[in-house]
């Protein structure tokens, strides 16, 4: 247990203290748990770069940013889920999509536990930035200007999403 959690190294450090102690106490299943928690979706960059698509490669592995309006996520309207389009994750609901007329996909409210946020001082701006809690993927941005029942707008890049429908139809 001590050489793995020095493998995992300093940052991923403090999410394992925030585990219960009965979760990290018992079985193969029970670790298994704690990997889905602290995200466990890892390739080297020459396998990212296989696995996506060029737009998506500069979005979700270097934090690009894509051009507003170019995205066809902007005009989905149905029921169903945005997940990652780096790791497949389930990250928001349609339930929690609107009109933000931004230009990019926004969202009042992320799945829970589905993304993190990082401190992003780019552009000498203090952004909050979002990423995919299981891969770490750069999504977009959150902001304090969204509508109710949060004030969020979790605004984010349409090439790092895709969109699965409820009745399971391709999209
Ligand atoms: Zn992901």
């Amino acid at each position: 247990m001590l050489a793995r959690r020095t493998l995992l190294g300093a940052g991923l450090g403090a999410a394992l203290v925030a585990v219960p102690m009965s979760a990290r106490a018992g079985t193969t299943s029970s670790e298994a748990d704690l990997e889905a928690r602290v995200g466990e979706v890892r390739y080297s960059e020459a396998e990212w770069r296989s696995k996506l698509t060029p737009e998506q490669y500069e979005v979700l592995r270097r934090a690009a940013t894509e051009r507003r309006w170019t995205s066809a996520l902007n005009y989905e309207k149905r029921e169903g889920t945005f997940k990652c389009g780096g790791c497949g994750s389930p990250l928001f609901n349609s339930s929690a999509k609107y009109e933000s007329g931004s230009g990019w996909p926004s969202f009042w409210q992320p799945l829970p536990g589905a993304v993190t946020e990082v401190t992003d001082r780019d552009f000498f701006m203090v952004r909050t930035e979002i990423r995919c809690a299981k891969c770490h993927g750069h999504l977009g941005h959150v902001f304090d200007d969204g509508p109710a029942p949060t004030g969020l707008r979790y605004c984010m890049n349409g090439v790092a999403l895709a969109f699965e429908p409820k009745d399971g139809t391709a999209a």
